[in-house]
């Protein structure tokens, strides 16, 4: 089933999807556990699960000396997918990303999703490493995320990186990132559309978007996406604000802008509580116009809280 069939067919009969991050290294799934036994049987069409790359960090040994190392604060994400799978039964789409992956790392990255009867993956080049200004690829990785679309069509062609006769083709449906207020490395929306472009040439065929608080720019990125002859389902990436720090912390790190009046409605609330309020007002009032606009399902950036999440479904249930 391709996502936009996940979305017709979800057994809640919502079509919503979310995206679960892995618990931090050392903590259990119980987090995990807690939210999708919390959603009383309303599962989403489908789970997109992130991936993390591992960090240089530095820290002082036993020896008393300082040294790098390098950190991944958030491993697992293979076994939070399989567990989603087998465990809940649910469409889960592993992110991939390129970033401190050689190819032959990818490939077995992708080995693991097949064999594990995943369908599904969302092809990402990844965060810059936070010690480095930019990203650095893997001296033998792939530098953007049209050259994993490419590594991973291929092996859906049967062809992998080393000459295998009679190889088994994998059956992947690929989806890419978009950003409807441009990615931070593109001048303006025409790169930023070409570069969406370039990936569904490769041979992606859905698109997840960054997230955004006005469904303007959505509306401005997909009329772009159109023009230029994409027509691939366009997935909005909703994000739910919880506290007011977000406001300045959400357009630092993702260049996302934030309304006015949101901004003043979070700044006029009391308590956290009354934050969570009027973000989830405002997320639901998001996903209904976009709804009603024409997409095929929205997916929502939950960062694993079940409370938040629990609200909304409420909201549309009502
Ligand atoms: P690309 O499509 O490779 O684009 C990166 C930049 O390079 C763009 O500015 C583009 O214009 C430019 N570019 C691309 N191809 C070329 C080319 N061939 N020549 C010249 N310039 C080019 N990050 C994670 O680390 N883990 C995650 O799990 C994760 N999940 C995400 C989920 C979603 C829905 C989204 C939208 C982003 C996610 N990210 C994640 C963040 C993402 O990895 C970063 O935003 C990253 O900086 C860009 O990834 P991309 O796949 O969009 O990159």
């Amino acid at each position: 089933m391709d996502v936009a069939s996940l979305y017709r067919n979800a057994a809640s009969g919502l079509p919503f999807s979310l995206e679960i991050l892995p618990p931090n290294r050392g903590l259990g799934l119980d987090n995990i556990h807690d939210f999708f036994n919390s959603l009383d049987g309303w599962l989403p069409a489908f789970v997109s699960v992130t991936y993390h790359q591992a960090h240089k960090i530095d820290r002082i040994n036993e020896h008393g000396q300082m040294e790098q190392i390098w950190n991944r604060k958030k491993p697992g994400t293979l076994g939070v997918c399989a567990m989603l799978k087998f465990q809940y039964g649910l469409d889960v789409i592993p992110h991939v990303i390129c970033g401190g992956f050689s190819k032959f790392e990818s490939e077995d990255f992708l080995v693991d999703l097949d064999y594990l009867g995943f369908n599904h993956v969302l092809a990402l080049r990844g965060d810059p490493n936070k010690t480095e200004p930019h990203f650095i690829p893997h001296p033998h990785g792939n530098t953007y995320a049209n050259e994993l679309v490419e590594q991973i069509v291929d092996m859906n062609a049967g062809k992998y990186l080393e000459d295998v006769s009679e190889a088994r083709a994998t059956n992947f449906e690929i989806g890419v990132g978009g950003y409807p207020e441009v990615h931070a490395e593109a001048h303006d929306l025409d790169e930023e559309v070409a570069n969406v472009k370039r990936k569904i040439d490769a041979g992606a065929s859905f698109v997840i978007t960054q997230m955004f608080f006005d469904n303007e720019c959505f509306y401005r990125f997909e009329e772009a996406c159109r023009e230029e002859g994409i027509d691939a389902p366009l997935i909005p990436g909703i994000k739910v604000i919880t506290s007011k720090q977000q406001l300045t912390v959400l357009p630092e790190i993702f260049g996302t802008s934030i309304p006015q009046h949101l901004i003043d409605e979070v700044n006029a609330c009391e308590t956290d509580e009354d934050v969570c309020q009027v973000g989830i007002d405002h997320a639901v009032q998001q996903a209904r116009a976009l709804l009603n606009h024409g997409v095929v399902g929205v997916h929502f950036f939950t960062m694993n809280n079940s409370l938040v999440f629990n609200q909304i479904l409420r909201a549309f249930q009502g």
